[in-house]
């Protein structure tokens, strides 16, 4: 596994260095904003980790520029004790993790070992599955090509499933992300909901992509029931 580290400051940069090296992995070093793109776009690596306040270029617009490339390495920010707007931005322009500094080395190895278990990323700011596409930033799906219209509501229930691709969410779960607390006792909502999705994503289409696990909720699979 190889491990792309973007920091400017020298220590930091050498003990993450060596604590990587020594757990087997493969680094590379950048020092700054641009050469960390430049790395990033060239070598497949298999997770990024990148500090937010970088000279020339700031991690960030690292980010978003590799993002926009099509780069779906795993990415774990580097962010300050006091940069809350950093980490919120960081998630949204597509970082995967973030760890504050100053950090533990046996934290920052924890969170690439957990980085490196998820599937790939699905780039940017679009999500897929079979020839479902959902456009994040411009709140659009398509099947097949055709376009269908979705409301807020059944849009985050189908973002949640398509981040969580083949595994089973819970009614619980899903409660839990795509409603507010109103509605944490009822989960028929749920199934309510499916059902409205089923009929919009998956009833005109083939093959279909959402799952009843019985007695447990849902998942989203092109893989045909057992
Ligand atoms: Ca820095």
């Amino acid at each position: 596994m190889r491990i792309l580290i973007v920091e400017d400051e020298a220590g930091v940069a050498g003990f993450v260095e060596q604590g990587l090296t020594e757990a087997g992995y493969a680094v590379d070093i950048a020092r700054n904003g641009p050469d960390g793109l430049e790395y990033a776009l060239a070598f497949e690596y298999d997770a990024v980790v990148l500090d937010i306040m970088l000279p020339k270029m700031n991690g960030l617009d690292v980010l978003r520029e590799m993002r926009n490339q099509r780069v779906k390495t795993p990415v774990l920010l580097l962010t300050a004790r006091d940069g809350v707007d950093d980490r919120v931005r960081g998630l949204d322009v597509g970082g995967d993790d973030y760890l504050v500094k100053p950090f533990a080395f046996p934290e920052l190895l924890a969170r690439i070992r957990a980085l490196l278990r998820r599937p790939p990323l699905q780039s940017g700011n679009i999500l897929s599955m079979d020839d479902l596409e959902m456009d994040i930033s411009q709140r659009e799906v398509r099947r097949a090509g055709k376009h269908i219209e979705l409301s807020p509501r059944e849009f985050s229930l189908l973002e949640l499933l398509l981040r969580h691709p083949n595994q089973v969410l819970t009614r619980t779960q899903i409660v839990e992300h795509v409603w507010n607390f109103d509605f944490y006792s009822d989960t028929n909502v749920v199934d309510v909901y499916i059902g409205y999705l089923r009929r919009k994503i998956d009833r005109n289409f083939d093959p279909p992509l959402i799952h009843t696990v019985r007695g447990v909720g849902y998942r989203l699979s092109e893989e045909k029931d057992d």
